[in-house]
């Protein structure tokens, strides 16, 4: 498998137009960060976790001629409002008036109430383009209830992200992606134990009640003891250089366009 990590960054991005690269260095490429998602394929099947802001420009930077699916963690913005960049990959040509091949599009089941709300007009063909079927063919999912896309084995695990709860995965059992949570949710971590590959949302080395920040994911990454862990949705008090300096060896800090193979 490979996974891409097409953006790292927190909500806001980093530059940010009014605080600039905050605490990270701006001579630094590493800490200019889109806002977080990642690519998943194992040459058979590929997947798109979340939709965020930059996503035209993360999926042309790395190269991304096919999506199988997208799946969300959460209906947040920054995790939400480039849904628009995937429904060139439903046309089989460039042309607004191709018919569309409708996107297998996962989400978690309470989610959908709010994606409906927001967006009824992904769930309906584009008349006035005269196309036949909806950009997505929606599946709902839950937490705790395994499930397939195409070659890949996934199971969501609930977390609680202080105002929200949101979904982690954890994919072919080598591989979790959990982000934008504090905590699990009826899930003993002792389950990540020995993984492949954690990647996993840490905000700040600064307390937070909603996002793991350094201390914890320190104190995580001893109860799992991963092969290797990969900390993402990185703010502005996250300074590639300096964290990375603080790590040990198995854990290191993700950057926009950063492939690592399990
Ligand atoms: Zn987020
Ligand atoms: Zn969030």
């Amino acid at each position: 498998m490979e996974i891409t990590i097409l953006g790292c960054g927190p909500s806001y991005g980093i530059p940010t137009a009014k605080f600039g690269f905050g605490q990270c260095n701006p001579n630094n490429p590493k800490n200019a960060r889109t806002r977080s998602s990642i690519f998943v394929s194992d040459g058979k099947t590929d997947l798109l976790i979340d939709t965020p802001p930059e996503l035209r420009l993360q999926l042309y930077n790395a190269g991304i001629k096919n999506i199988d699916a997208v799946m969300w963690t959460h209906m947040h913005a920054d995790h939400l409002m480039g849904i628009d960049d995937v429904r060139i990959y439903t046309r089989t040509q460039i042309s607004a008036f191709e018919e569309v091949i409708p996107l297998p599009a996962y989400m978690n089941e309470k989610d959908f109430e709010e994606f409906k709300q927001r967006f009824p007009f992904y769930l309906k063909p584009f008349k006035y383009i005269k196309q036949k079927e909806p950009p997505f063919d929606v599946h709902l999912i839950k937490p705790a209830e395994p499930f397939q896309i195409g070659s890949l084995d996934i199971l969501p695990i609930l977390q609680d992200h202080g105002s929200c709860e949101t979904l982690g995965f954890k994919i072919n059992n080598k591989v979790a992606y959990n982000t934008d949570l504090i905590d699990f949710i009826d899930y003993d971590i002792n389950q990540l134990k020995g993984i492949d590959l954690w990647i996993l949302g840490c905000v700040s080395n600064r307390s937070n009640d909603k996002h793991v920040y350094l201390e914890k994911a320190l104190k995580w990454f001893e109860i799992v003891q991963p092969k290797r862990l990969i900390l993402t949705h990185l703010g502005a008090r996250m300074d590639y250089d300096t964290i990375m300096a603080q790590l040990p060896k198995e854990m290191e800090l993700a950057y926009d366009g950063m492939k690592i193979s399990v």
